[in-house]
């Protein structure tokens, strides 16, 4: 079958490739433990399933505003005022299914054949397999292990050229857990706004922070900050709602009114009772996330610490998000590998421990580790690497 030159350059996720993996192996009743998932391990909060539940017997079952309902914009809108500071109208929003889908979307609308996004290295899996799916140029900078995998403004400002028309950042960041400094982003934003480049802010973990740090907001520095961002989030992350494809974007709101005609002709509403849910989740009790926030923080710790035992191994210990990314080129090479691919198949087959090879985030000395795994699955599955990688 000939297919489009568009999907035939696609590679597919990696991280639910390994999952998929997992799932089979386990199916098989292997006792796998599984640190790929990309999702938190909590169930949705109650009060949240209900609040979907009573949407569907009340009959709000139907097509709903493309954009989203009105009330839930509203409540987004609230959101970014009380969290961020930030002033949107409810026509500078846009629910979509999933903050994968926004940021898709984002893409659809912004970006002319050979337009150039610049995306930071290591990098969320989906970023430049959705800016090649646009048509764009994904053009990567490195943000080196150093600096915590972060980017320096001196590094925004060289890859840029005529044609670049985006930045991504991802703060706190899926693989690393990182999180910029205001001072970092300051600097950052500086560079953007003297060539006029959109800035599009992934802030999906921004709830997930630990040790007292902040979330920044691009958006907040100035005016034309506020004017060349658009903020990705959504409820996957700080609501477990992974399964419910539920996300939103704020920005321009030309912008906007492109991505809901495009969802118009594509997607047409995101799910209505996932919509009331979602409501449930902003203007609800944030008692479950705080309590997910405190087993988050006791889990990395540890997880760091042990990780840090393991001759071959080094991991930093990241502020935010529910990921650790670990370098594992000192131990793949005592092993004799030279593809961190191969070392995590090995690790999966021989130990029955799937974690998510660098490589699909640019990274080859790396693999990530999710800690949104109960701790015993956690100590097991590193005390199982540790035994791979003395077996030399
Ligand atoms: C999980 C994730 C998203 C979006 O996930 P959805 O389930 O589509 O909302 C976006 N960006 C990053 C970095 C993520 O890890």
């Amino acid at each position: 079958m000939k297919l489009a030159k568009r999907v035939s350059l696609l590679s597919p996720s990696p991280t639910l490739a390994i999952t998929a993996k997992s799932n089979e192996m386990k199916r098989q009743g292997l006792d796998v433990v599984g640190l790929g998932a990309g999702e938190p391990d909590f169930n949705t909060p109650t009060h949240i399933i209900e609040a979907a539940e009573r949407a569907m017997r009340e009959g709000r079952t139907k097509y709903t505003a493309t954009a989203g309902i009105p009330e839930l914009l509203q409540a987004i809108s609230e959101k970014f005022e009380r969290d961020n500071g930030l002033t949107y109208s409810t026509k500078q929003i846009i629910v979509t299914n999933g903050g994968k889908h926004a940021l898709y979307n984002l893409f659809m609308s912004l970006l002319d054949p050979g337009d150039e996004v610049i995306i930071p290295i290591p990098y969320w899996v989906s970023y430049p397999e959705m800016v090649k799916v646009a048509e764009g140029v994904p053009v990567f900078i490195e943000g080196y292990e150093a600096n915590a995998f972060k980017v320096t403004a001196q590094q925004v400002k060289t890859a840029i050229t005529p044609r670049t028309r985006a930045i991504i950042l991802n703060s706190p960041s899926n693989p690393t857990g990182s999180i910029y400094t205001r001072q970092e982003l300051e600097e950052i934003v500086e560079v953007c706004l003297a060539h006029n480049i959109l800035m599009v802010s992934d802030e999906i973990y921004e709830k997930l922070i630990y040790d007292g740090h902040e979330h920044v907001s691009v958006a907040t520095f100035s005016k034309e900050a506020y004017e060349n961002t658009v903020i990705i989030n959504g409820m996957s992350k700080p609501y477990s709602m992974t399964g419910w494809r539920m996300g939103y974007a704020a920005g321009n709101q030309t912008l906007i009114q492109a991505m809901v005609d495009l969802s118009s002709h594509s997607t047409s509403n995101p799910t209505s009772f996932a919509q009331y849910g979602s409501l449930a989740a902003l203007t609800g009790t944030q008692e479950p996330l705080e309590m997910m926030k405190r087993e988050f923080v006791k889990r990395r710790d540890r997880v760091v610490d042990l990780l840090n035992q393991i001759e071959g191994i080094s991991c930093l210990k990241p502020e935010g998000a529910f990921y650790v990314f670990p370098n594992v080129s000192e131990a793949m090479k005592k092993m004799g590998y030279d593809h961190v691919d191969k070392w995590c198949e090995d690790l999966l087959v021989e130990q029955k421990v799937a974690l998510v090879p660098g490589s699909g985030f640019g990274s080859a000395n790396h693999a990530r580790i999710s800690y949104a795994a109960s701790m015993e699955q956690l100590e097991k599955g590193i005390e199982r690497i540790r035994q791979f990688v003395r077996r030399g």
